[in-house]
């Protein structure tokens, strides 16, 4: 019989396309590239003892994608994976800085899995739009030329599937005020605003990125409940965030455990907060698996999960006709599940 948590719809609005490659993709790229994988066997690439030891193997994940075709196949397989999970709508991150700089073209990145997705929403119905980030290790000047040359590629009609922009990676030591020009010109092209906030920093990293940056969303915002005041307008407002309580144990070791994670309270709050796998194949997940741990490690119900789910229909950047027609689905997939 299928998982419970499997058959519960989902969106996604918190996975990096590069955290989504199967182990056997990794090797298949390594070949192509004739580089060595860094592990002897292949299911051992994904087990790492430190952030360090992550860090290394993203890295190297990362040099495998060399060309439009392993762009077009890693976005494909993202997306085929995740359905049986439960996946029905996804807004995917991609990171190009690192691409960038080692020659390869935003055009030719953003062309490659817009191919992917549409073949993978071809075969399972599973439609899917992209959220370009800035990687704020390379600083607030290479982040506006990134969201220059998507505003570009967008007039030129080659990026309809980039939908909005955010940032990732490191957040220590990183002023959010550098990004404001980048932030600016993403709005006055109608690209829509996220950030990773709050991941590894306190409340005022929240504040400043809807404040300063002026964001809709908030990608993780694990810090919120600790200022009472920015809790209260979030909720008020429904900003909504893109929570990731396996990776904030396995990656950012910032919570012990999933028991101790505050998922359940920020719901409480009455915060907008969604569930998400952030790099799935890299911590062996998937969004049926997120959901199942959480609920088990919090004491939330099958009636809390599918209100969970209803509420990442919510915080997608859908219009309003494409969130009525997908909460409307959620609904009658939800209705077996419930009764059961
Ligand atoms: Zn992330």
């Amino acid at each position: 019989m299928k998982d419970v948590y499997d058959a519960i719809p989902k969106v996604e609005l918190h996975c990096h396309v590069e955290g989504t490659i199967r182990p056997s993709t990794v090797a298949e790229l390594a070949k192509k590239n004739g580089r060595a994988l860094p592990v002897g066997n292949v299911e051992d690439l994904y087990r790492y003892d430190s952030l360090n030891g992550f860090l290394e193997i993203f890295w190297f994940v990362q040099e495998m994608l060399a060309d439009q075709g392993d762009w077009e196949r890693i976005a494909y397989e993202s997306i085929v994976d995740a359905v049986p999970h439960g996946l029905r709508y996804r807004e995917t991150f991609f990171t190009p800085a690192r691409h960038l700089r080692a020659g390869q073209d935003l055009g030719g990145i953003v062309d490659g899995l817009t191919r992917g997705l549409e073949a993978a929403e071809a075969e399972t119905g599973v439609g899917s739009m992209l959220i370009c980030d800035m990687d704020r290790a390379y600083g607030g000047a290479a982040g506006l030329e990134l969201v220059d040359r998507l505003v570009e590629l967008r007039k030129a009609g080659r990026a309809a599937r980039v939908i909005g922009v955010g940032m990732d990676s490191t957040e220590l030591g990183v002023d959010l005020h550098d990004y404001v020009p980048a932030y600016e010109l993403a709005r006055s092209a109608r690209l829509r605003c996220t950030a990773h906030a709050g991941e590894d920093t306190g409340p005022l990293n929240i504040w400043t990125a809807v404040e300063v940056l002026k964001v809709e969303r908030i990608d993780h915002g694990l810090s919120i409940l600790e200022d009472a005041e920015l809790t209260k307008r979030a909720s008020a407002e429904r900003i909504a965030l893109t929570v990731c309580p396996n990776s904030n144990v396995v990656i950012a070791n910032k919570v012990e455990t999933l028991s101790a994670h505050p998922f359940r309270r920020m719901r409480e709050a009455g915060l907008l907060a969604t569930l998400n796998t952030d790099d799935p194949a890299m911590t062996d997940l998937d969004l049926g698996k997120e959901y199942r741990t959480v609920a088990e490690a919090l004491d939330l119900s099958l009636q809390d999960m599918a209100a969970v789910a209803l509420d990442g229909v919510e915080a997608t950047w859908l219009e309003d006709a494409g969130k009525r027609d997908l909460r409307a689905r959620f609904l009658a997939e939800l209705e077996p599940v419930l009764s059961a």
